[in-house]
């Protein structure tokens, strides 16, 4: 066929802006999981469920054990295991989970972006968990070359100001087994993100998910009240027409949707998560709404490009 017979659209609406690229790791968060289940040998759908929930299989003198610290790290459940297990899940950490590793210049990439916009980075480690680590624990390497990547491909904007403080990474919450949290500072110390055990013991997939979501409370705390109230009226169209967008991570699809549906905050720091991680999927899944919830959904985005400075993301 002649060239010219292919028509080009071109995107209507304010002038084009780069796109900016989250890392891969970020960016797959768009498309269904993945099962590994093929890969690995001796891997099964329950296990590799087990394995991206945090549960890992340790080698003891009296055998092998899966389990994992449950309960806000007050107690562990463990239950026989065996070497084929025990093999399957360090093949499915190596492709999908979060190891420990020492890595000097991930972590001095990471204070590089952290400290010129005022930011500590706080380490705790299971054994010591309850207490913060004088200086930042060497052995998080790979998770500080991915929280590397990911503030980066953020606006500075959203680095240098209160709502973002300290980074949190390794611990245990105040309630059971929580995953992560954000904290507002009410006292002035300014904004957290917690980032716990569960969720860098887990799978990656987990953790950058996790990671957006919390950085997305620090953004919706940040909002004009002008900015709120626009999305707060959108948001009253999405939830009644039940049309939040759902991607899988920790949870199945349908959970994450549902996590919006009771709350405007979570909806924000979702939506946050989804408008850096999904970009041309987000834009795809506005544009195929009917009408009424395709304007809501174009003002809850034209809000986030106003909040990211003309930002947007591949
Ligand atoms: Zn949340």
């Amino acid at each position: 066929m002649a060239a010219h017979a292919r028509k080009c659209y071109l995107r209507a609406g304010p002038p084009m802006t780069a796109l900016r690229s989250m890392p891969p790791e970020v960016r797959e968060l768009r498309g269904q999981w993945p099962s590994q289940v093929e890969r690995v040998p001796f891997l099964t759908a329950e296990l590799e469920k087990d394995f991206r929930f945090g549960q890992r299989i340790s080698k003891t003198e009296r055998g092998y054990y899966m389990g994992g610290t449950i309960k806000g790290g007050t107690s562990s459940v463990w239950y026989p295991s065996s070497r084929e297990e025990y093999d399957a899940y360090h093949q499915w950490r190596k492709l999908e989970g979060l190891h420990e590793a020492r890595d000097e210049k991930a972590l001095m990439r990471l204070l590089g972006i952290l400290q010129p916009n005022g930011i500590e980075l706080v380490t705790r480690r299971h054994g010591n968990a309850s207490r913060a680590e004088a200086k930042p624990y060497e052995g998080f390497g790979p998770l500080y070359s991915t929280c590397a990547d990911v503030l980066v491909a953020l606006p500075v904007s959203h680095l240098s100001r209160p709502e973002l403080k300290r980074i949190h990474l390794g611990g245990w919450g105040p309630d059971s087994a929580k995953a992560s949290a954000y904290t507002r500072g009410t006292d002035g110390t300014g904004g957290s993100v917690l980032m716990y055990d569960f969720a860098i013991r887990g799978a990656r997939r987990t953790f950058v998910g996790l990671f957006l979501h919390e950085l997305g409370h620090a953004h919706e705390s940040a909002l004009s009240q002008d900015e709120r109230q626009k999305l707060e009226r959108a948001y009253d169209v999405i939830r009644d027409a039940d049309a939040f967008m759902g991607i899988e991570f920790l949870l199945e699809r349908s959970a994450r949707k549902l996590h919006q549906k009771f709350s405007l905050n979570e909806f924000l720091a979702e939506t946050y998560l989804i408008y850096t991680a999904c970009g041309t999927a987000l834009r795809a899944f506005i544009a195929e709404q009917e009408e009424k919830v395709r304007t809501a959904w174009e003002s809850v985005y034209e809000v986030f490009r106003a909040t990211f400075l003309g930002i947007e993301y591949e």
